[in-house]
């Protein structure tokens, strides 16, 4: 099979043939249809994130079957699937919730979705119905992370949110925000190439990141927004959220920032600030983001812009890095040359 292999930072991304997995008993053989190009991807490349060299990653998947263990029953060839971002034991507390990031036994998957195949254990997989096509399959993970976010806050209908960061998470916070009921959200981001996305995925207002946004942001939602999500995890991010946020409000955490952070506490201490962080998402999330979209609810789908074949990551990341048009850049493992299409 062609995989796209990482082999240290800002190294092209090496294509190889390696060989097929073969599902072991309890496990899945998945044909990768569409895989999506993740921010943690970007940090991988990069080398910030200090990942394991000479691995296929690649965790925002979905393909069919196409082949099954000799143990598993309850799923088969021919359905299709997509799954966490990771790989668990299958028997702990975590487990049994489904947030297979906490369990203690964890892994990234053999070989990732930069790759034609990949194995997976069939209690691990979600089966997409019909009306799902596989780049639906791939954006659930995405949007599985932003309805946890959301479920977390505690939102309720009319909350007033301001969403910081309009990249895939902030625009799937807002895509549940506005499902659950809230009453304005703004997205503040730093360009406004996202801003169309943004009001398709549910936001009211859009604006443009400045040090004296505040009084627009609350021009915007009728006061300072009771619930801030930080989605963008730049350096100073979580202060400014605190700055922005109500008395009483809350702060949910989604951005990945590997710096240290600096907070004056009187701000926060004297807000009383609730600050909630949102690790991934759980069985429920999951399940709900899935039947979302076979309700027909598929706005999320606008988030795809490219759709490119494994010869082109190297070249698709780099453009993310530089702040390139795109979101979600999908890739398709079968596609043939460096080419991007609709
Ligand atoms: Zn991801
Ligand atoms: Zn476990």
């Amino acid at each position: 099979m062609k995989v796209a292999v990482y082999v240290g930072p800002h190294q092209p991304f090496s294509i190889e043939e390696r060989p097929t997995p073969v599902p072991r008993e309890d496990e899945l053989l998945i044909k990768v249809g569409r895989c999506g190009i993740c921010g943690t991807d970007l940090s991988t490349y990069t080398g910030a994130a200090g990942m394991e060299m000479g691995l296929v990653y690649g965790h925002e998947f979905a393909g069919e079957v196409v082949g099954v263990g000799s143990a598993v029953s309850e799923i088969a060839v021919g359905q299709r699937v997509t799954a966490q971002c990771v790989t668990a034991c299958g028997h702990c507390e975590a487990c049994r919730r489904g947030h297979l990031v906490f369990c203690p036994d964890w892994r990234p998957h053999a070989s990732g979705g930069f790759g034609q195949f990949m194995t997976l254990p069939a209690r691990e997989a979600y089966v997409l119905p019909p009306a799902l096509t596989l780049e639906d399959g791939a954006l659930v993970e995405p949007l599985a992370v932003g309805r946890h976010g959301v479920r977390l806050s505690g939102l309720r209908a009319p909350s007033r949110v301001l969403i910081v960061g309009a990249g895939a998470i902030g625009l799937s916070v807002a895509f549940w925000a506005r499902r659950q009921g809230a009453q304005r959200i703004a997205v503040l981001a730093t360009s406004e190439r996202r801003k169309s996305l943004a009001y398709e995925m549910g936001a009211s207002d859009f604006l443009l990141a400045s040090a004296d946004v505040l009084p627009s942001i609350e021009a915007c939602l009728g006061g300072a927004p009771d619930l801030v999500f930080e989605c963008a995890g730049f350096p100073g991010a979580m202060m400014q959220a605190m700055e922005h946020v109500a008395a009483k409000g809350t702060i949910v955490g989604l951005g990945y920032g590997l710096h240290a952070e600096e907070i004056t506490t009187a701000t926060p201490l004297f807000k009383e600030i609730r600050v909630q962080f949102s690790m991934t998402y759980d069985r429920e999330d999951y399940e709900e983001v899935i039947a979302t979209l076979a309700a027909g609810h598929l706005e999320p789908r606008c988030l795809v812009t490219d759709t490119i074949a494994l010869e082109g990551l190297t070249e698709a990341i780099e453009s993310l890095l530089e702040g390139g048009p795109q979101c979600k850049v999908m890739v398709d493992p079968w596609a043939s040359g460096p080419g991007s299409s609709p």
